[in-house]
């Protein structure tokens, strides 16, 4: 039985630049297993950058990625995948003009034994994905499209799901799905990683949460005590 305070993911001290922009600087945090963690922050705070650095897109200029105990810093992403990490861009990330079924094959592209037990899977989890899974990508609404992008992170088997900004664009209705089907995949045991703009869905359905601001992170704690925190009200909630 996997211990819940078992760190599965720990980024200590990174700094990471894209030519002078000094995008993170000393960035710490941590998941543990069966946590949801949400990661919120403005516009350019460096959301993002943090997800990338850790699946491999980004040299860090500085610090340390370790997974589930092992340092996977400056790994390429391919690596980090098959190691059990995955990383679901916002919807506009899927291959709009590839079939909804190509979009996910692509995503079990490292390991195709299986792909079939894996897609029934994601089928029942999605089943608007399989009545339409012969639908070119870009023909799907939105909240489809964020479903494709989190589905496709799923078939690459992962233990940590890194989400960027699932809400962004989407309805209200639509919003409240999706973050319904990510508590629903950490309640089967997936580690969530969750980078959002939305900070009141965000901090409802996370553990805990970390709010970076211009590459830094400035708080952190339980997501219930920072909803209720004035500073993080006054600043993300309008109150
Ligand atoms: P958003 O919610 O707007 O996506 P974010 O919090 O995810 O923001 P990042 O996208 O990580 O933030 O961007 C952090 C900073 O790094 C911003 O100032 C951004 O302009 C800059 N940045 C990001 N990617 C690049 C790049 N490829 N080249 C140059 N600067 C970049």
């Amino acid at each position: 039985m996997e211990q819940r305070n078992e760190p599965i993911l720990s980024v200590r001290d990174l700094s990471v630049s894209y030519g002078s922009i000094k995008a993170l600087q000393g960035v710490s945090l941590e998941l543990r297993r069966g946590e949801i963690v949400a990661l919120i922050g403005p516009n350019g705070a460096g959301k993002t950058t943090v997800m990338e650095t850790v699946l491999g897109v980004n040299t860090p200029d500085t610090g340390s990625v370790v997974f589930e105990g092992r340092d996977c810093t400056g790994l390429p992403v391919d690596k980090n995948v098959r190691n059990g990490m995955t990383l679901a861009p916002e919807g506009r990330g899927v291959f709009a003009s590839m079939s909804v079924l190509d979009n996910l094959l692509l995503g079990a592209h490292h390991e195709t034994k299986g792909a079939d037990k894996k897609l029934g899977f994601v089928f029942d989890a999605f089943p608007v994905l399989g009545e339409r899974k012969n639908q070119n990508a870009g023909t799907l609404s939105g909240g489809e499209r964020q479903m494709l992008s989190i589905a496709r992170a799923l078939m690459s088997t992962p233990r940590i799901i890194m989400v960027d900004e699932p809400s962004m664009g989407l309805a209200p209705m639509v919003v409240n799905t999706i973050f319904k089907i990510l508590v629903n995949l950490n309640k089967e045991g997936y580690a969530i990683f969750l980078a959002e703009q939305n900070v009141y869905k965000a901090l409802k359905c996370a553990h805990r949460a970390y709010v970076l601001e211009a590459g830094r992170v400035v708080a952190q704690g339980r997501a219930e005590d920072l909803l209720n925190d004035p500073a993080i009200r006054e600043a993300y909630l309008g109150a």
